[in-house]
């Protein structure tokens, strides 16, 4: 765990000046960077002459002051002080001249905040412990001030003992002083400003905040809606700032970027967060190739080095072929196990249900081969395949289902199909423009959203065929997520209003604005938006996007700690013309949003 901490900080934590040669090796790959990197002075304008964790033989006989929490004490003799860079061991001074000191650092509990000034020694021999990057060392100490005395805390601050994420979540602040949160933000914080580096500084990007009170966009997702003082007028929270980021196109910005804050009312869902952060860039004059390239050289240049490093170009498959030989539009590409189609060896069966099914006009019989089956797979597990296909029967999305439950099965029974330490990009294009709307399949919908481009070749089916138009939209997916999207978007005012209103339906009323921004010399554009979060979840390993966000929500979009959204008195309400109008258990509903907030699981 502290081999981790102190390799994130490996290009900039040895205030000596001494690089680890480790770091040194992967500094070389990455030029620019090595060149303009300079090293964070983590001690200036405070109270520490240096970190906790950064201490080793080299500082013997340095004075130090260290200011920390109190991890744990042994038999009042030493005491292990941590910071966010790791841990030292501190000895409790035993003579009687140093007994105020010993006082404050023996009757203080874990979890105070102190700060100790001393001489770095080294531990006496056989003492050393190599299990510990300041094993090596000790402070001597001179000085003891209680900074902040800890009550007695809901868990320890330990990453290896359990509690539940509603626990976690009540109380956020100290579940961040554990060594993994400390670790999962602060590589986010890296790779973000990397990602500015790049964008800014070396491709000329210009880093613009849009709106977060905006309005109704038509399409796409449920948008959160926030009351205004004008009687039956309301903002909307952007989806996402697509199309301010398309109007600055408009006003000539040529090359957009911004770590955005997007907001989506989709009600709960495991990987998903109400607000989340996108890494949303907007080019002119650019094409899909442009900005695949653009993207691939983003994620190398941020890309931690301390993983293997990123190789392009990233592979592409259709959205037709992705379907075909993964059954899903996201395909984890790690592991092999494609579906086939074997409908040949079957054409003259007289089984009766692959008859039938062949006889349909896209009938067809597909197979995976799951090739280590019969060697790992016991008959519970060949059951749980059986019901596992029979739940799911009839959905087309099935097989590739299927799939990803034979290898988790495969590597519950100990085969290593995904390599943790494998990142699988893979860009999925030549989408279709539009899908059957799902409540009305009659009808159309995007299948990103309704500014993408068609695919030029297939222009003229707009007109006649829309559902077999193909557009200028892509993915990327990361091992099995979709961690980016994007498209060229039209730009031309005529066939943006043919699109929303003829084929899609919507107000055209809603986007006048953007519309009449196209008719007056709107470049070709084109952008994609990177999901922060999934990305980052992905590269730390985390088991859910929450742990790579200091204060998200839970599933069901509450704030466990501050126990938002809460309830306001109707005075409050006045001003902007609402009435809370109570479901029917209505009185239920009234007392529990009094009481304090319920943890949920
Ligand atoms: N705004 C789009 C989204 O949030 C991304 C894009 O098309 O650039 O998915």
């Amino acid at each position: 765990m502290f081999c981790w901490l102190s390799r994130l900080y490996l290009g900039f934590s040895t205030p000596t000046g001494r690089i680890p040669h480790l770091i040194r090796s992967s500094l070389s790959r990455t030029l620019v960077l090595t060149s303009q990197r300079r090293i964070p002075e983590f001690s200036s304008f405070v109270a520490r002459t240096n970190m906790c964790g950064e201490l080793r033989s080299s500082h013997i006989g340095q004075e130090v002051t260290l200011c920390g929490w109190i991890q744990y004490r042994r038999q009042n003799i030493f005491l292990v002080l941590r910071d966010f860079h790791g841990l030292v061991q501190v000895v409790i001074p035993q003579e009687e001249s140093a007994a105020s000191v010993r006082k404050i650092l023996c009757e203080a509990p874990v979890e105070s905040v102190v700060q100790v000034s001393g001489t770095v020694i080294s531990r006496p021999p056989g003492q050393e412990n190599p299990k510990m990057p300041t094993g090596e060392i000790e402070i001597k100490v001179k000085t003891a001030e209680l900074l902040n005395s800890c009550k007695k805390l809901p868990f320890e601050i330990k990453d290896f003992v359990k509690k539940t994420e509603a626990l976690r979540l009540q109380y956020r602040y100290l579940d961040l002083r554990s060594f993994q949160m400390q670790y999962n933000l602060r590589l986010r914080s890296q790779m973000v400003m990397k990602m500015r580096e790049y964008l800014c500084n070396l491709h000329g990007f210009v880093d613009i905040e849009t709106p977060t009170l905006f309005k109704r966009t038509p399409g796409g997702a449920k948008e959160f809606v926030i009351p205004s003082r004008e009687p039956g007028k309301f903002y909307c929270l952007p989806q996402s700032p697509q199309q301010f980021k398309q109007l600055l196109m408009v006003g000539g910005l040529d090359r957009y970027f911004q770590v955005a804050r997007c907001y989506r009312d989709e009600g709960s869902r495991p990987d998903r967060q109400p607000e989340f952060t996108q890494i949303d860039i907007e080019m002119s004059f650019v094409d899909q190739t442009g900005i695949r390239s653009l993207i691939e050289g983003l994620l190398q240049y941020s890309w931690p080095t301390d993983k293997d490093p990123v190789v392009v170009p990233f592979p592409s498959l259709t959205f037709a072929e992705a379907l075909a030989s993964y059954g899903t539009d996201k395909p984890d590409t790690r592991f092999g196990m494609k579906i086939i189609d074997i409908s040949d060896l079957f054409r003259n069966t007289e089984v009766g249900f692959l008859q039938d099914a062949l006889s349909k006009p896209q009938g067809a019989v597909k197979a995976i081969r799951v090739s280590e089956g019969t060697k790992y797979l016991k008959r519970k597990d060949i059951d749980s395949i059986r019901k596992f296909a029979a739940d799911h029967f009839n959905q087309c999305s099935a097989l590739g289902k299927l799939r990803l439950e034979c290898a988790d099965l495969l590597e519950a029974r100990g085969l290593m199909l995904r390599d943790p330490a494998l990142f699988s990009f893979l860009w999925v294009v030549d989408f279709p423009l539009f899908l059957p709307k799902e409540e009305n399949p009659g009808e159309l919908e995007s299948a990103h959203h309704p500014f993408t481009a068609p695919h030029p070749s297939d222009l003229q089916l707009l007109y006649t065929e829309p559902e077999k138009v193909r557009s200028q939209h892509y993915d990327l997916v990361l091992n099995g997520s979709e961690i980016g999207g994007g498209s060229i978007r039209i730009h031309d005012a005529e066939l943006q209003r043919y699109v929303l209103a003829t084929l899609l339906k919507e107000d055209v009323n809603l986007l006048s604005h953007l519309l009449q921004a196209l008719d007056f010399g709107a470049p070709p554009h084109g952008g994609i938006a990177l999901g922060l979060d999934r990305l980052i979840c992905l590269v730390t390993g985390a088991p859910s996007i929450r742990d790579v966000i200091a204060f998200p929500k839970s599933f069901r979009g509450h704030d466990l700690m501050s126990n938002a959204p809460d309830s306001l008195p109707p005075e409050e309400l006045k001003p902007y013309h609402i009435q809370v109008s109570w479901p029917a258990d209505s009185e239920a509903e009234k007392s529990s949003l009094n009481q304090p907030s319920h943890p949920e699981s």
